[in-house]
């Protein structure tokens, strides 16, 4: 198993090399023209302070980027962001809860805010009068959790090991980790990794399930595990043989990140 997890990410490192989702790193084939920064400085324009250190090169798509610190644990319960909204939509109505981990620091208004405007937009699952929803504070049909690294971990499972966010019945686990580091297929534009996340786990609840890739260098579909990537081969590679409730063709085709159901 290592053997063959090491080679699956040597040949992924040659890949991810080729193509222009690590953030900032330019592949020398890819700018011939350009000089590299760090030869190029002669002695009169050596800068006063030191380089900042190169962009870090992925060994793999599911990588958890840089970035700040991030709630690593929690008490394992969670609490309910009081709050409650219109009916946004129509079609038959799904209620919603927001809810942050305890004993996790967090900004909890923006949070639920972020889960509003998401799950709100005409982007989103209320498109095409599929259904409606509606923030409440009670019972509801999905509970959207803010969740530290190590409870996602115990409630999504660990067994590829990457950090991801999941849903369970009617509970959505958002990793913290992810909601603050982003993926790399994201890179630099975390918002739009937000969107997916809340938008993906909550499409599981409201009945969808994986989809792959289906247009090279179009939209990926929100229920791709864009997480993994936005590679077919690249998903294919990462989950090794782990089930994912889908087919996913190793076909080449890669996908352009994207957060909506409805882009
Ligand atoms: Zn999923």
């Amino acid at each position: 198993m290592r053997v063959h997890l090491a080679l699956a990410a040597v040949g992924l490192t040659a890949v991810l090399l080729t193509t222009t989702q690590l953030a900032g790193e330019t592949s020398p084939a890819a700018a011939p023209t350009t000089p590299p920064v760090t030869s190029a400085v002669t002695s009169a324009e050596v800068p006063s302070s030191p380089a900042p250190p190169p962009p870090r090169v992925y060994a793999s798509s599911s990588d958890l980027p840089d970035g700040p610190e991030f709630p690593v644990a929690g008490a394992g319960t969670f609490h309910v962001v009081p709050g409650s909204g219109p009916v946004v939509g129509s079609g038959p109505l799904r209620t919603y809860a927001v809810e942050v981990e305890n004993g996790i620091t967090v900004d909890e208004q923006a949070f639920a805010a972020f889960v509003d405007a998401t799950l709100t937009d005409p982007r989103g699952w209320t498109a095409r009068g599929a259904r409606s929803v509606q923030r409440v504070s009670g019972a509801a049909s999905v509970r959207v959790r803010l969740t530290s690294q190590q409870t996602a971990r115990t409630a999504c499972g660990f067994e590829i090991p990457v950090d991801v966010s999941c849903r369970d019945g009617n509970f959505v686990f958002l990793s913290a980790a992810r909601w603050i580091r982003g993926a790399v297929a994201f890179l630099p534009d975390l918002h739009t990794y937000r969107t997916y996340m809340v938008n993906h786990e909550v499409g599981h609840a409201f009945g969808q399930g994986h989809q792959p890739c289906g247009v090279a260098g179009g939209p990926a579909p929100v229920m791709m595990q864009q997480t993994f990537g936005v590679s077919n081969d690249e998903i294919v590679r990462i989950t090794g043989g782990v089930p994912q409730g889908a087919f996913i063709p190793q076909d080449g085709k890669v996908c352009a990140p994207n957060g909506w159901p409805y882009p």
